[in-house]
């Protein structure tokens, strides 16, 4: 039997059988994998450490007739801070949920792999800003994803500033304080908002959280965010409304 070696992180579980699980995995070569894990249910069964959601791990599969089995797994980053902090947590479901969503089966996604594993580092070792890592990421997927927006300059007449820059839902990019529709669909951005815009798209990867924000612009932020993966994506993704119900946030 042919094995291979994939290493990835866990965006989903479900449970099947009596004590089975399949688990939805990212990896850098296939993108989207699904993985029979048997007996992984049971506390000591090997591989119920490393089928828990958002372990990254290096696992050691065969392919089966409709997915691939698992025969063991190691364990490389159990991201067990995030796992004990109900608000990490549900800023990571949000998170997963996009990438289980968006990422295809069988495409290399090698990007957004390191996209996510930076993320969750981010998120399970530091105190920054959960909802600035949030938007990063989300911006961030986007551009890998084919969706880019443009923000180095005005995308009608190619000022690179201005004293108003706006944010043009139906161009998706910026426009200067001449070029905007006010009756447009366009949301009105702070000087520190543009700058983050920029850097969050033109940054290299290894430096993507090393930069603040003030909670103003991260509010614009938002506001583009959501409406611009409603825009492209065609789904509203509503899991960190579940913080306002625990009055945490
Ligand atoms: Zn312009």
């Amino acid at each position: 039997m042919a094995y291979l070696n994939y290493r990835g992180i866990v965006l989903k579980e479900v449970n099947t059988g009596e004590a089975d699980k399949i688990i939805t995995v990212l990896t850098a070569e296939e993108g989207k994998i699904s993985i029979a894990a048997k007996n992984a249910r049971r506390a000591k069964n090997s591989l119920s450490s490393g089928t828990q959601l958002l372990c990254y791990s290096s696992y050691m599969l065969f392919k089966g007739k409709e997915l691939y089995n698992m025969s063991s797994c190691e364990v490389i980053e159990p991201n067990y801070e995030i796992r004990n902090d109900i608000v990490k947590l549900t800023y990571c479901s949000h998170i997963l949920e996009l990438a289980a969503d968006n990422v295809q089966e069988g495409e290399p996604s090698e990007e957004i792999l390191q996209l996510l594993l930076n993320t969750l580092y981010v998120i399970a070792k530091t105190s920054r800003s959960l909802d600035l890592i949030t938007r990063v990421f989300e911006l961030r997927l986007m551009a890998l994803l084919g969706y880019e927006p443009h923000v180095i300059s005005c995308v009608s007449c190619n000022k690179t500033e201005d004293k108003k820059m706006f944010f043009d839902l139906d161009s998706s990019g910026l426009v200067c304080s001449e070029c905007v529709n006010k009756n447009g669909r366009v949301v009105s951005l702070l000087p520190g908002t543009v700058k983050a815009l920029k850097y969050i798209m033109c940054i290299n990867p290894q430096k993507l959280y090393s930069f603040s924000l003030s909670e103003e612009s991260i509010k614009e932020l938002y506001i583009i965010s959501k409406s611009y993966i409603k825009e492209h994506l065609g789904k509203e993704y509503n899991k960190l409304d579940y913080l306002k119900y625990l009055n945490l946030k």
